[in-house]
């Protein structure tokens, strides 16, 4: 863990809505950017109950916040309370980053684009591609959103409630009216459908995985070499589905790029300067492998 540099009268606050927050890991990519860049801004969490909200936004410019994240749960009952949300927030219907502009608390969305820089950066071509979505929660709200304005061929999506499996994939057709949309069951008894070109991303957004009892996500036998495979946890770095992947001999994306890359926008944001990557980066490798030592 770097030393930080000492909070002074001219330091300024930004932080983290959520509840719970104790594991929140953009604190230490945050506060090292702000260092980086020689910003005199700290970042914290604050844990901020579901009643609490409310009172909690109303608080940011009192209190000379300068911006905040939000987490799980406030990400879409944050909406009504702020001044404005932009286009991209407004189409997945949550928000992740809060700005403060003139007095005015502006709400971001900044986790779809966060992912799809994850695949850029691994070079994911998304051109054609039959892209298997699991769950369709926040995050998959948020990740569904962005790649239905790529050029991909479908989206399935693999839905445990079938009613938000349904408002996910309306969402889509209104966000784009062309793309192939088809929802399924998480039950694997029917067969997918054929996968002629093998070009296949399949995105874990269901928490399976974060615990090492949980069961699998996807049958793994059906994983092919020429698929993509990415996991939107991000704790364990690899989940047991990118290991199996792995053996498959796919491409894995890890969820820690999409931690990172949605930290990086939220930065910028805020800074208006470009966000110092590999500092980030570095900050969020070593907070996990501070916590994993701790944790054994
Ligand atoms: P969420 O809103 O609660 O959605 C979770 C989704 O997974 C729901 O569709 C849920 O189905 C489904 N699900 C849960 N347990 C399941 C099970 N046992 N079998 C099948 N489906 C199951 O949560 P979220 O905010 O989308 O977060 C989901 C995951 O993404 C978490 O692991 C989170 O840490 C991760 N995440 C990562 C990042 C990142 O930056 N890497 C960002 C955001 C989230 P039901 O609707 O039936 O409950």
């Amino acid at each position: 863990m770097s030393d930080l540099k000492p909070i002074t009268g001219q330091t300024k606050l930004f932080g983290i809505f959520g509840h719970p927050v104790a594991h929140t890991l953009s604190p230490f990519m945050h506060n090292a950017a702000f260092d980086a860049v020689g910003l005199p801004y700290r970042y914290v969490p604050f844990e901020v109950p579901p009643d609490r909200l409310e009172g909690a936004v109303k608080g940011i410019l009192p209190l000379g916040i300068r911006g905040v994240n939000v987490t799980i749960p406030h990400k879409e009952a944050i909406l009504p309370f702020l001044d404005q949300v932009d286009e991209e927030a407004k189409m997945i219907g949550a928000v992740n980053t809060v700005e403060v502009i003139s007095g005015r608390l502006i709400g971001h969305n900044t986790d779809g684009r966060g992912f799809l820089e994850s695949l850029f950066e691994m070079k994911v071509a998304l051109s054609g591609k039959r892209v298997i979505l699991l769950g369709a929660g926040g995050a998959a709200r948020a990740v569904a959103a962005v790649l239905a304005q790529q050029s991909i061929a479908e989206m399935v999506i693999v839905a445990r409630t079938a009613a938000r499996g349904k408002a996910l994939a309306d969402r889509l057709a209104a966000i784009s009216p062309g793309l192939k949309v088809s929802l399924r069951g998480a039950d694997w008894s029917s067969p997918l459908p054929a996968d002629p070109d093998r070009s296949t991303l399949l995105i874990n957004t269901t928490p399976l995985g974060m615990k090492q009892e949980d069961p699998l996500p996807f049958p793994i036998h059906l994983i092919d070499s020429r698929w993509s495979v990415a996991d939107l946890i991000y704790r364990p770095a690899e989940t047991a589905l990118l290991a199996a992947a792995k053996r498959a001999g796919s491409q894995v994306i890890p969820g820690l790029g999409m931690l990172l890359h949605q930290g990086v926008l939220a930065f910028e944001i805020w800074t208006g300067q470009k966000a110092p990557l590999s500092v980030m980066r570095q900050a969020l490798q070593n907070a996990l492998s501070f916590q994993d030592f701790r944790s054994h």
